[in-house]
């Protein structure tokens, strides 16, 4: 046995996920000597493997630390990255379809696990993860009522319980689409990311290929990654504007009542603001601003009815030839021109009745 020589190994032919080709368990040769571990004496061919996916998928690929008995082949403590982090110095930016660099990496490291970077010319991955109580599985069921999941090109199970739904690239952006800022519990791996292939594995727990199609069958197509993301993450609904709510019969609003029984020179109007009261012209009150010496600054009542017409741009907050009712002068002198809360206040202090005496 000489299980270093690469033409002594079993290849199959034809594209990767076609039917009978990658990570299917026949797929094993003689273990090399030089790399004993765990006791068994077969292990899956990986530089086979990852020629397939190079070559006949044209996914790029690149190779990817291990696990063994030691844990992550780096000889760090890798913790939840153990054999899932690039074995080249610039990982997935080093994945190539170049048939010669990928066998010469896996003849150096022939226990590398598979990195398939994603994105054209690679494909779109959904990844459910169900780790940690992750939503994965629940998101996964919400697609697929939802028919979003159609298109599927293969399907991988991962060590974790999860899987990784393998689409046609669709130049979509990668991202974890999130609701309420709660994760979903899916990764859209597109440029930029890898996802680990059948067989790699991770302490003995394998990427399985559980699902596949041909990539030229008529069902196998891109994911609607938009569609997906708006399922998943919709935008928040523009809020309704709140109907009126309906008066009672002989029901006054807290602002009527404040409009009829309010006098301009009370101390919640005019009379506590530093208005100076000048003199009545037929049915008008003149009204000197605060830090005026003398003239007049606005009206109150005339031709133009119970307003407080102001004709100076020197009375902050009110403006310049705009005629105020007595409800919005209380309102900017006393809550910042929030009406809502102007409201509450006048209820609070006695205006306004829930009504129905008639
Ligand atoms: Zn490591």
């Amino acid at each position: 046995m000489n299980p270093g020589n690469a033409e002594g190994r079993p290849r199959q032919s034809g594209p990767v996920i076609s039917e009978s080709s990658v990570a299917t368990e026949s797929k094993v040769t003689q273990r090399p000597a030089a790399a004993p571990q765990s006791g068994l004496d077969l292990v899956v061919d990986m530089e086979s493997i990852a020629l397939q996916y190079a070559v006949f998928a044209g996914w790029p690929v690149f190779p990817v630390h291990w696990t063994d008995e030691h844990g992550c082949s780096c000889r760090k403590d890798c913790g939840r990255d153990a054999g899932k982090h690039p074995r080249t110095p610039h990982g997935v930016l080093d994945a190539t379809t170049d048939a010669a660099q990928v066998a010469a990496w896996w003849q150096e490291w022939p226990l590398a696990n598979i990195g398939i970077a994603t994105g054209a010319p690679g494909p779109d991955v959904l990844d459910f993860d169900v780790k940690n109580g992750g939503l994965g599985m629940e998101t996964y069921q919400r697609l697929r009522a939802a028919g979003l999941l159609r298109g599927v090109q293969a399907t991988v199970t991962t060590p974790s319980g999860g899987c990784h739904l393998y689409f046609p690239a669709g130049g979509h952006r990668s991202g974890a689409p999130k609701a309420d800022g709660k994760a979903l519990g899916l990764d859209i791996q597109c440029q930029g990311k890898y996802v680990l292939a059948p067989p790699s594995r991770i302490f003995g727990r394998k990427y399985r290929l559980t699902g596949k199609r041909h990539r030229q069958h008529p069902a196998v197509h891109a994911a609607d990654i938009p569609a997906i993301l708006q399922l998943l993450s919709p935008a928040p609904p523009v809020p309704a504007p709140r109907p009126a709510r309906e008066r009672q019969p002989g029901e006054i609003s807290p602002g009527d009542d404040f409009e009829a029984r309010a006098d301009w020179a009370d101390q919640m109007l005019l009379g506590g603001a530093g208005w100076t009261f000048v003199r009545q012209r037929g049915a008008a009150l003149q009204w000197r601003r605060p830090g005026k010496d003398g003239g007049k600054s606005a009206l109150t009542g005339g031709d133009r009815g119970d307003l407080f017409s102001v004709f100076t741009s020197e009375a902050p907050p009110f403006d310049k030839d705009v005629s105020y009712s007595k409800f919005a002068v209380y309102t900017l002198l006393h809550h910042g021109g929030d009406f809502s809360a102007a409201a509450r206040e006048l209820r609070r202090i006695g205006y306004g009745s829930v009504g129905a005496v008639s």
